[in-house]
């Protein structure tokens, strides 16, 4: 109880320390999104158009993440669709398979059954498979070994559940680390919010899910999303 009245208490927070820097962060963005624009037909002429795409992308992503943060506090209002669980894994596992390559990992999605379907927000839901896939990435590359780095997607129908597992053989995470890995501002990276896990916690659990995950130092880790199946 404890545990869920400290996750509330920095959620809240979360929400305004976002609203305060989302601001800030959004003016240079802005900027950036502006002289990109100016400097496409340049790069078009230097048959690099691409790269201006790829930079729009990136900007337009990173200010969908701060709306996200921004939002995350507040109790919107999802957008409820019907995801079908196969389409949004393929589509993640597209959107990651370059970075991944780039990092020396592979990322290897399961056949899946074509039937599953879910209820719930789909923006919301590509960003929690894609905090999974990126931490996945981030321990693959923070581990010493010269294994090559493999993250598999798969996902299967469990009664009126389905259970979308993402497991790595990155670093894997002690009991420490397990014990707190939800809890928001919580990181071992130098460079980490600690935000990934908790707001997915939360999305997850306001679809009716839930979230496990299991790990051993050096070997890797796996995490299971549950979630109700409506067909
Ligand atoms: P961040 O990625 O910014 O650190 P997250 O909430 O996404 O924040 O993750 C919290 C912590 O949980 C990470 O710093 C890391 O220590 C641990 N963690 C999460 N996923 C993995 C993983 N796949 N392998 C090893 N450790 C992980
Ligand atoms: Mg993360």
């Amino acid at each position: 109880i404890e545990q869920t009245a400290y996750q509330n208490d920095s959620l809240a927070m979360l929400g305004k320390l976002a609203a305060s820097i989302a601001h800030e962060i959004r003016n240079p963005l802005t900027a950036i999104r502006g002289f990109i624009q100016l400097l496409h037909p340049h790069l078009h002429q230097l048959g690099k158009a691409e790269y201006a795409k790829i930079i729009l992308a990136e900007i337009d992503r990173a200010n969908d993440i701060i709306h996200e943060f921004l939002t995350s506090s507040k109790p919107s209002v999802p957008q409820v669709g019907m995801i079908p669980v196969s389409a949004l894994l393929k589509e993640v596992v597209l959107l990651t398979e370059s970075e991944a390559l780039m990092k020396g990992c592979q990322i290897y999605l399961h056949p899946l059954q074509s039937d599953m379907v879910i209820s719930g927000d789909v923006k919301q839901m590509k960003q929690v498979v894609l905090n999974m896939i990126r931490n996945a990435m981030e321990a693959i590359s923070e581990k010493v070994d010269d294994l090559p780095g493999k993250i598999e997607v798969g996902a299967r129908r469990e009664g009126a559940e389905v259970r979308i597992d993402i497991s790595d053989n990155g670093k894997g995470m002690d009991i420490c680390t397990l014990d707190r890995l939800f809890s928001p501002f919580f990181t071992t990276k130098e460079s980490g919010t600690g935000l990934g896990l908790s707001v997915s916690d939360r999305i997850i659990k306001n679809h009716g899910g839930c979230i496990s995950v299991s790990s051993k130092v050096d070997e890797g880790t796996r995490f299971v999303i549950s979630l109700p199946l409506i067909q």
